[in-house]
């Protein structure tokens, strides 16, 4: 999506350990009606697909999961990433390793909103080596629900962990795709 890719360029920054900060419009202040873009963008790539439940993982990407949510008129499940008093005993849950925060986290959903004959739609804000993907679709699977795929907004691609993942079969979609990042010089670019 040129659109995406001409924000990124414009207002992203790279930083040391190949993160790209892109907090002006997606992970601290959100530009909403370019989400909403981006939201339609994903319901375009899915809309035969027979989604009727979006499935993220907080914080950052229910903003996004949200908005898709509504052009599916369906509801979005995130997971969490702690067990906090209002979350029941009765979970599905998957260890994560976190990109951003270098630590393990057990996800969890609670087994009331994901169902056998759900399909489910992830959506992520970024995709590096794969890590929140596999828990998430790894979640769908305990529920007997079925992965139609996934939409992520950036995707690292040189960070290689769509390969694996599209080669046991699930569809990933990814708006922006970035071959390379440089910190010193600040560079971002996409692949063909
Ligand atoms: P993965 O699990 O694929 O290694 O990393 C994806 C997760 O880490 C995403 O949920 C996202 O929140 C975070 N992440 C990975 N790379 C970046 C990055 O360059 N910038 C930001 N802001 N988040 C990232």
């Amino acid at each position: 999506m040129k659109a995406l890719e001409d924000k990124i360029l414009k207002e992203g920054q790279v930083y040391p350990g190949n993160v790209l900060k892109v907090g002006s419009f997606l992970n601290h202040q959100i530009d909403v009606p370019f989400m909403c873009e981006c939201a339609k963008e994903f319901y375009s790539l899915f809309k035969d697909a027979g989604v009727n439940k979006v499935l993220t993982i907080e914080a950052s990407g229910i903003a996004i999961a949200a908005l898709t949510a509504q052009y599916f008129e369906c509801p979005l499940v995130f997971a969490k990433k702690s067990k906090t008093s209002n979350i029941a005993d009765n979970v599905y849950s998957s260890a994560v390793k976190s990109f951003t925060h270098n630590c393990v986290n057990q996800v969890m959903v609670e087994k009331a909103y994901l169902n056998p004959g759900d399909k489910v739609l992830v959506i992520d804000d970024f995709l590096a080596h794969g890590e929140a993907l596999r828990g998430l679709f790894d979640l769908i699977d305990q529920a007997g629900a079925e992965v139609v795929g996934a939409g992520i907004l950036i995707e690292k691609a040189f960070q290689n962990g769509g390969t694996p993942l599209r080669s046991q079969g699930y569809r990933i979609e990814s708006l922006a795709r970035v071959a390379s990042m440089d910190a010193d010089s600040g560079t971002v670019t996409f692949v063909e």
